[in-house]
């Protein structure tokens, strides 16, 4: 039986993208928990924001946790939305109110150079393990485009690539992802620390 762990949120399409990616672990979101707390997410950086939510889950069960917190940050924009990627129009994970305000403050501008930040804390028995960080630089499209993914997908084009995360499809976004680059981290944790599980 493979070992479970569980993510520490409760965006399902981060856990789809982790179960992808993960394949030697039984990935599980917080509905195998019985009242999992809800977790104010009022650290400053990505790190801070992903220890809070793996503390706090790690603190009521058993086994691995692992968190994730991430956000897009538009260079001409000062790094913004950044760790308020989620709540960047005022109501939290509202996608496309997100998209709509994310179009109206670049406008037409030439640069739009931007990347996509990922940091994961890992933690067993109330315990901090390890974290583990991953980018991916592209650029904001003009219009939006496709329909997969989540979040700011459809606006993102990865270097490389004409099109959006949201028209390539999670087969080349989990090659190349913010959240696939810092699943490599903690893959390589896992494989040279033997865990009791
Ligand atoms: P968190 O749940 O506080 O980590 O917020 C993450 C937010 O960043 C999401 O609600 C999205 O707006 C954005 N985001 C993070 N990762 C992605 C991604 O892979 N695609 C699109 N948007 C993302």
């Amino acid at each position: 039986m493979k070992p479970r762990l569980i993510v520490a949120t409760r965006n399902a399409h981060k856990v789809e993208e982790i179960r992808a990616i993960l394949s030697d672990f039984e990935v599980c979101d917080l509905s195998v928990l019985v009242d999992p707390p809800e977790v104010e997410e009022t650290g400053t950086t990505f790190l801070a924001n992903a220890t809070l939510k793996a503390e706090a889950i790690s603190a009521i069960t058993d086994g691995l946790v692992l968190s994730d917190d991430s956000g897009l940050e538009v260079d001409v924009l000062d790094g913004e939305p950044g760790v308020y990627s989620s709540r960047y129009a005022g109501e939290a994970g509202n996608d496309a109110l997100n998209n709509e305000k994310l179009m109206r403050e670049l406008g037409e501008r030439d640069d739009r150079s931007a990347r996509f930040r990922c940091v994961m804390v890992l933690a067993q028995d109330g315990k901090i393990l390890t974290h583990s960080a991953g980018a991916v630089e592209g650029r904001i499209l003009k219009e939006g485009a496709g329909g997969g993914g989540f979040g700011y997908d459809p606006l993102f084009a990865p270097d490389g690539y004409d099109r959006s995360f949201a028209e390539l499809g999670e087969e080349i976004k989990n090659s190349l992802s913010h959240r696939a680059r810092a699943l490599e981290g903690i893959s390589k944790w896992l494989a040279e620390n033997s865990l009791d599980l």
